[in-house]
């Protein structure tokens, strides 16, 4: 092994690169951590691909990635808290487990990726490999998500989205404006609220 990890040491400045964009990404994380699976190995292994890597590993990651607890999401839950609003996480009791639960606002809030929930926004493109896989994915999901709005309002919870594109990348809003936004709507009786990154 030791041969194996000094013929990696070359890659390691390119890898980092990659791995800051891909930084979501659990695969890659994953194999970060064994040192004899070092990811510029994994991903020098498919370099003459189109793609960094084969399809089947870009299936294995996209399924890897969960937008549950991202950066983003923790601060908006931490400065609702500082604003006085009490939450439970991922409910297991309310339909679609929305990602905060606030009882006595009769509300949930849903954190939407924009790639897994179809956004009309920047940060969805529709992937150029395994289109036909995606197309049923995402569908499927979107097709969930008006299911699981249904259910909510029949048993009589208010439900914020707040996209992705708000929090983060280029069209997201102001730290302080989404709160107050958000704010807004818990505190109003609204039964449907959207918050979704500035127009480009
Ligand atoms: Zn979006």
């Amino acid at each position: 092994m030791p041969l194996l990890r000094q013929s990696l040491k070359p890659w390691r400045r390119s890898c980092n690169l990659i791995l800051l964009k891909h930084r979501h990404c659990l695969h890659i994380r994953r194999a970060s951590r064994l040192s004899c699976h070092c990811p510029c190995y994994l991903l020098s292994r498919h370099s003459h691909m189109a793609d960094v890597v084969s399809s089947e590993v870009r299936s294995r990651m996209m399924a890897g990635i969960r937008n549950r607890n991202t950066k983003p999401e923790l601060l908006l839950r931490r400065l609702l808290h500082k604003k006085g609003f009490r939450y439970r996480l991922h409910s297991g009791s309310v339909p679609g487990h929305p990602d905060m639960v606030f009882p006595k606002h009769g509300a949930v809030l849903f954190a939407h990726g924009c790639f897994w929930h179809g956004h009309h926004c920047h940060l969805f493109r529709w992937p150029t490999t395994r289109s036909e896989f995606w197309k049923e994915k995402i569908g499927r999901n979107r097709a969930r998500d008006v299911i699981v709005r249904r259910q909510l309002k029949k048993s009589g919870w208010r439900v914020l989205t707040v996209w992705e594109c708000a929090l983060k990348g280029r069209a997201r809003i102001s730290t302080n404006d989404l709160v107050k936004r958000c704010a807004s709507w818990l505190r109003s009786t609204r039964a449907i609220g959207e918050i979704e990154g500035k127009t480009l």
